[in-house]
């Protein structure tokens, strides 16, 4: 990544043709670059280099719903922006907070203060970047009931502020972010204090850890669930309907724990996740008649 090697300072760190295997939950085998970045100034100038050269970059937040390929042919940009714990350990409005951030320290901060409207992040591994880029959600809710503001900087290194609500946002993502566009910093607001919300989240916590296999290296739901009109088809649903669970083939497997959870039992590329995908996918439309699309990205 030459084009970028002039602008390596304290905030901007580059990580040239590394393994970026522990970069993702589902730790496929790759290989690539990765630009640390630690302020806006910084990630603007980033930005603008890469787009002077004509150069795609892909932004990973905590690489929870991400396939990274074999060899990353574009830089992954990585936010870590520094941030002050203290600002969760009282009850505001609203809260700004960087985009880096992991959704943990939110539901930590919720259970303690009662932040009602942020249940709905628990059990997610996911960056509040990332979290919001996909709406993240869970049986509880979805961010989307709890994002006031977005600030971005866009593909031309421009900032931009974005006043959200619910409406701007869909079934894991949303209509407002463009090609290249970073998130940097997001508002959360809260929908009131629930002092019982500690043991709504628990309870929540311990259903996740029996229902879905969190000690394997996944990326979370591998298919989009298809809702109409009301009604949703769960694709964990169908997988497991057509015996999937535990069928395995070159070294990626169907989660017997979760039919929508693929596993990477050990040493698994993008291109054994993308046959996988697609054998399972064939067999749904086959059996169901139904095109499950993909929820996770690369
Ligand atoms: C065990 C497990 C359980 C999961 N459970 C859930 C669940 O209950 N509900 C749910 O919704 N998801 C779940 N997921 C999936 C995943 O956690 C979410 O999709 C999450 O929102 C991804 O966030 P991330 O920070 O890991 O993003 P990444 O995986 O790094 O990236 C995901 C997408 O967001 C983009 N992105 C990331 N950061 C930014 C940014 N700062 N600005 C702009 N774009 C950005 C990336 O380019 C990519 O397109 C689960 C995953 C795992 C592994």
């Amino acid at each position: 990544m030459k084009a970028l090697s002039d602008l390596e300072n304290n905030d901007i760190s580059i990580e040239k043709e590394i393994s970026l295997t522990d970069y993702s939950t589902m730790r496929l085998r790759s290989q690539g670059t990765i630009v640390k970045i630690k302020s806006k100034e910084a990630l603007i100038q980033v930005i603008q280099k890469l787009a002077k050269h004509q150069i795609k970059y892909l932004v990973i937040g905590n690489g929870s719903n991400l396939l990274l390929k074999e060899v990353e042919p574009s830089p992954l940009l990585k936010l870590e922006f520094p941030f002050e714990r203290k600002i969760l350990e009282t009850v505001s409005l609203s809260y700004n907070l960087p985009a880096a951030i992991h959704l943990s320290l939110l539901v930590k901060a919720a259970m303690s203060l009662g932040l009602k409207g942020w249940e709905a992040l628990a059990g997610i591994p996911a960056s509040l970047g990332g979290a919001v880029a996909m709406n993240a959600g869970t049986a509880l809710g979805e961010i989307c009931q709890i994002v006031e503001m977005v600030k971005i900087i866009n593909s031309k290194g421009e900032e931009k502020v974005l006043n959200v609500s619910p409406v701007d946002f869909k079934y894991r993502g949303n209509n407002f972010l463009q090609e290249g566009d970073v998130i940097y910093e997001v508002t959360l607001k809260h929908l009131g204090i629930e002092a019982s919300l500690k043991d709504t989240i628990l309870h929540y916590l311990q259903k996740r850890t029996a229902e879905q296999p969190l000690d394997k290296k996944t990326c979370g739901s591998v298919f989009k669930n298809i809702k109409s009109e009301g009604v949703t088809c769960a694709a964990g649903h169908y997988i497991d309907i057509m015996g999937m669970k535990g069928f395995s083939k070159n070294g990626i497997s169907v989660s017997s724990k979760h039919a929508n959870f693929f596993e990477n039992e050990e040493g698994g590329t993008y291109s054994d996740m993308v046959s996988m995908m697609e054998y399972v996918r064939g067999e749904l439309y086959l059996q169901f008649g139904k095109r499950f699309d993909p929820e996770v990205k690369s």
